[in-house]
């Protein structure tokens, strides 16, 4: 099974948006903030291109296999460097990173860091991994198993966020 940082925020969110999406139900082509994060990935930084490299790095965990496609990683300095649209610092941005730094680890590349980096609020936060961060990412990687293997889609969580989520439609259109 391959599992990625996508994965691991949509099940921090809600089980049924990580159960959904590993079921090829996509509807996010269709979200405007996709295509920001793409345009703001492509424009902020041009010049990263010809300093950094974009890297994909898989890891065997157990039977699993986990993927994380880096925006930068800077190898001279150890920098796992994430572009982020948002307007504000999100918790799943963070374990994004921290996802990453797991994997270089897992590749036998430590002490890395990683640094997000929000260009609309001209602010970055660095990020490191600890072994608290690891077990947790250990604990999601088994519980992301077990939700996408099962052939029962996770109830709707009835949440705030469901309101902005690509699925509100899908998950809500058939309650009076
Ligand atoms: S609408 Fe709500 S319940 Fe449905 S997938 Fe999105 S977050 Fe989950």
């Amino acid at each position: 099974m391959y599992i990625n940082a996508t994965l691991l925020n949509l099940f921090a969110v809600c089980p049924r948006e990580c159960w959904l999406h590993s079921n090829g139900i996509n509807m996010e082509h269709t979200s405007d903030l996709v295509y920001d994060g793409k345009l703001i990935h492509e424009t902020s930084y041009p010049q990263r291109a010809e300093r950094y490299e974009e890297i994909l790095i898989s890891a065997q965990y157990e039977d699993d296999t986990l993927i994380g496609q880096i925006d930068f990683f800077d190898k001279r300095n150890k920098i796992v460097h994430e572009i982020k649209r948002s307007d504000k610092v999100e918790e799943a941005h963070i374990r994004q990173v921290k996802f990453y730094l797991w994997l270089l680890e897992l590749n036998g590349i430590s002490g890395v860091s990683g640094l997000l980096e929000y260009p609309k609020l001209r602010k970055t936060e660095e990020v490191s991994l600890n072994d608290s961060d690891r077990e947790k990412l250990v604990e999601s990687v088994l519980e992301i198993k077990e939700t996408i293997m099962s052939d029962i889609c996770p109830p709707v969580i009835n949440a705030k966020i469901c309101k902005s989520c690509s699925y509100f439609d899908f998950c809500y259109s058939s309650e009076p």
